[in-house]
């Protein structure tokens, strides 16, 4: 029996919503890797190094949780890990479709490794990184939606979100 699952994702950046995910996680398996892609075509607000370190303060107290950043498929970085299982987050049907098709691929690509789907709890149903960084950038509060440190980190950033 392998006890090893990814949580992928661009975490631009990390939520409650997500840390629910990786808390759930961490209670089902014995290592939880989350696994931060690092693709520069996607524009982030923060570098793959700030997502990475925010996501480490987050689940520092979480047992067996590491935080790691790849490249290319993540079928092949989830193969490298020693991985059997990816877990995504699913909050309203519109999430169905993409995951529903990446699912199906990387089924394709890797027969041995399962997608598994948690559901997210209803007080994160309408939280995204998207939305906490619109937030910012009008002014509003995102306290609640994030960490402190997140909180701090995206008003450092606010500029940036309202050129
Ligand atoms: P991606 O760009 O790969 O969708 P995200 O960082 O937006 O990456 O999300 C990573 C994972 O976390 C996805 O599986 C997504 O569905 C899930 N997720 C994001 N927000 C929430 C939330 N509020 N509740 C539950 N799952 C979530």
């Amino acid at each position: 029996m392998n006890h090893v699952a990814i949580c992928p994702g661009s975490f631009d950046p990390v939520t409650l919503g997500h840390l629910d995910i990786i808390e759930r996680a961490a209670a089902t398996f014995s290592r939880t890797v989350v696994a931060v892609l690092d693709n520069p075509v996607k524009k982030p607000l923060f570098s793959t190094a700030e997502r990475c370190e925010l996501l480490r303060k987050a689940t520092a107290h979480l047992p067996g949780v590491e935080v790691k950043h790849f490249q290319g498929l993540l079928v092949d970085f989830a193969r490298a890990e020693g991985a059997r299982v990816i877990i995504r987050g699913l909050r309203a049907l519109s999430d169905f479709e993409a995951e529903f098709q990446m699912a199906l691929t990387n089924k394709h690509l890797a027969p041995e490794i399962e997608t598994m789907f948690m559901v997210t709890r209803p007080e994160f149903s309408f939280l995204s990184s998207s939305m906490v960084k619109e937030l910012v950038r009008f002014g509003g509060s995102v306290a609640g939606f994030v960490t402190p440190e997140v909180e701090e980190a995206l008003m450092a950033k606010r500029e940036l979100l309202q050129r």
